[in-house]
C-alpha cells in the first residue's frame, strides 16, 4: 500500500483553536508581529518546535501512573538506565531535566577557556553554553550542507578534512571533545551517514580526542542510514543506533526530541572519572543521580518512549509526514531547503520573497502572513534570529533566511498538513503583498523571542 497513515488510533482528543482572519489580525498585531508573543490559543496548527511537544501514547500514559516517586533508587530510573543502556551502551546513564542541563554540566567538567569543541553544526543552547564557560564553537559543516538548493542524502555530515586542519591547528590538547549533531538540527534536520561518523572517529581516535553524539534526532537519523546508506537495509533501527553508538565515547540527548515526551535529557558516559565529575554538579543543580531534576513518572514515560521510537512504522510515518508536506507545496512552486529532514520543512524565504532583502526581514512577513492565513505559527530562522548590524549600521546578513515549521511528533493528522500546505500556498501566491518589516525593539540578546516588529 502507497497511502501513508498515522500507525496509531486517537484515544483522547484536544480541541485546537479555531479564528477568523480578522481575528488573527488582531492578535498578531497585539503580540507586535512576533510568533513567540502569540498565546497559544490563538493558534490553530503550531509548528514553532518539535521540542516537548509530542503526544505520549497511552502506554506512557500507563507507565506514568505507575512511576515510583522514592527520591534515591527509584525503579523507573532503573527501566531508563536499561533503555538507554541497551541502545547507547553507554556505561553511566546521568538523567538530566532537559538537553541543555546536560550540555551545561559535561561542558562543566571537560571546558575551560583555553578549550575549542567543534560539531557538525552546534544548536543554540550547545554553543551558548560552551561560550558561556570561555569556550570556543566551532561549526564544521560540508559545503553542500549549507546549500538550500542541493539535494543529497547526508547534507548533515561533518567536514572531516576541514576537521583535520582545525586540530592540527589549534592542536589536540585544546580539543577536549569532538561532537557530531544527529540530525543536524540547524543545518535543517539533515541526517549524518555512518560512514561519516565512524570516518570521524577513526580520525579523532589518531588524536586520543573522544567522540560525542548530541543525539537528540537520533532515531530518525537512523531511519535516513536504513533509507540512504547501502548495507543497513536489513538491519532493525535499533541495531543501527547501536552501531552509532559504538564509535561514540558519550553523548548529550534533549529526550524532548526522540524520547518522545514532554520532557527530559541524559548524558551518556564511559569515562569514570568525567561520570564522577558530572554527578557532582548534577547533585548540585539538578537532583539526585536516579532522578536529575525530573518527576520519577517523566523516567517511566522515556523508558516507553525510546522504544516506541525505534519503531519502524513510527518512523516512516514522522519522516514521511515532513516530506508530505514539503511535496505538496513544492508541487506548487514554493522554494524550500532540500530534502526535507527528520522533524522540520523550511521555507526559503529568499526565493519566495526576492522582493524583500534581508534587511527588511522576509522571513518574518512570510511567518506572519501564514499565520494570518490560517493560524499556523511558525518560526522566521534568518535575520531576525542571527542577523546582526555593523558600526555604520549596514546589515549583516546570514547565510540563509529561512522559515521554519517543526513537526511535533504523533500529533497531527494528514489533513492537519494540508490544511498547512493549502495556507503557506495561498500565500505564496500572494507573495507580492507580502510587505517589509522594521523591528521597533530588542533585547540585547538572543532578541528573536522578545522582538517587537511593525511593517514600513
Ligand atoms: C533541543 C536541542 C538541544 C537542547 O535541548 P533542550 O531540551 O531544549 O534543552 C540541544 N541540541 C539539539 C540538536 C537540539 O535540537
Amino acid at each position: 500500500m502507497k497511502t501513508l497513515i498515522e500507525p496509531f488510533k486517537i484515544k483522547s482528543v484536544e480541541h485546537i483553536p479555531m479564528t477568523t482572519e480578522s481575528d488573527r489580525e488582531k492578535y498578531l498585531k497585539d503580540a507586535d508581529y512576533n510568533t513567540f508573543s502569540l498565546r497559544s490559543d490563538y493558534v490553530t496548527l503550531d509548528y514553532l518546535t518539535d521540542s516537548g511537544t509530542t503526544a505520549m501514547s497511552s502506554r506512557q500514559w500507563a507507565q506514568v501512573m505507575d512511576g515510583d516517586e522514592s527520591y534515591a533508587g527509584s525503579k523507573s530510573y532503573y527501566k531508563f538506565e536499561k533503555i538507554l543502556q541497551e541502545i547507547t551502551g553507554f556505561k553511566y546513564i546521568i538523567p538530566t531535566h532537559q538537553g541543555r542541563a546536560a550540555e551545561r554540566i559535561l561542558f562543566g567538567v571537560i571546558g575551560d577557556k583555553t578549550k575549542v569543541v567543534p560539531n557538525n553544526t552546534h544548536f543554540d543552547t550547545t554553543r551558548g553554553n560552551l561560550e558561556f564557560l570561555g569556550v570556543e564553537a566551532v561549526d564544521l559543516p560540508t559545503a553542500i550542507g549549507i546549500n538550500p538548493e542541493i539535494e543529497a542524502d547526508f547534507k548533515g555530515n561533518i567536514d572531516i578534512d576541514a576537521l583535520k586542519n582545525l586540530i592540527e591547528k589549534v592542536g589536540a590538547d585544546r580539543i577536549p571533545i569532538v561532537m557530531i549533531t544527529v540530525t543536524n538540527n540547524s543545518g535543517g534536520g539533515q541526517p549524518v551517514s555512518m560512514e561519516n561518523i565512524r570516518e570521524t572517529k577513526k580520525l579523532v581516535s589518531q588524536y586520543g580526542i573522544p567522540l560525542f553524539l548530541d543525539c537528540c534526532r537520533f532515531a530518525e537519523n537512523c531511519y535516513f542510514i536504513k533509507q540512504r546508506e547501502a548495507g543497513y537495509q536489513d538491519k532493525t533501527i535499533k541495531e543501527i543506533a547501536q552501531e552509532m553508538f559504538s564509535y561514540a565515547d558519550g553523548c548529550t540527548m534533549s529526550a524532548k526530541k526522540d524520547g518522545l515526551s514532554n520532557t527530559g535529557g541524559f548524558i551518556g558516559l564511559n569515562n569514570d572519572d568525567w561520570a564522577e565529575k558530572a554527578k557532582v554538579i548534577l547533585i548540585v543543580t539538578e537532583g539526585f543521580v536516579t532522578y536529575g531534576g525530573l518527576a520519577r513518572r517523566d523516567l517511566e514515560a522515556l523508558a516507553v518512549g525510546f522504544e516506541e521510537v525505534l519503531d519502524e512504522n513510527y518512523l516512516r510515518y514522522r519522516v514521511g509526514q515532513v516530506k508530505m508536506l514539503g511535496d505538496l507545496i513544492t508541487g506548487e512552486g514554493v522554494p524550500i531547503l532540500v530534502p526535507t529532514g527528520g522533524h522540520a520543512v523550511y521555507l526559503d524565504a529568499k526565493r519566495f520573497a526576492p522582493h524583500i532583502e534581508p534587511k527588511y526581514f522576509p522571513g518574518q512577513a512570510i511567518s506572519c502572513a501564514i499565520y494570518i492565513k490560517g493560524g499556523i505559527r511558525s518560526v522566521e530562522i534568518g535575520s531576525v534570529m542571527f542577523g546582526k548590524t555593523d558600526e555604520n549600521g549596514n546589515h549583516i546578513a546570514p547565510n540563509m533566511e529561512l522559515v521554519r515549521l517543526a513537526i511535533p511528533r504523533r500529533v497531527y493528522t494528514k489533513s492537519h498538513i494540508e490544511y498547512t500546505a493549502e495556507a503557506i500556498i495561498e500565500v505564496f501566491k500572494e507573495k507580492d503583498k507580502l510587505r517589509k518589516m522594521k523591528i521597533t525593539y530588542e533585547a540585547p540578546f538572543l532578541r528573536h523571542f522578545t522582538a517587537k516588529f511593525d511593517y514600513i
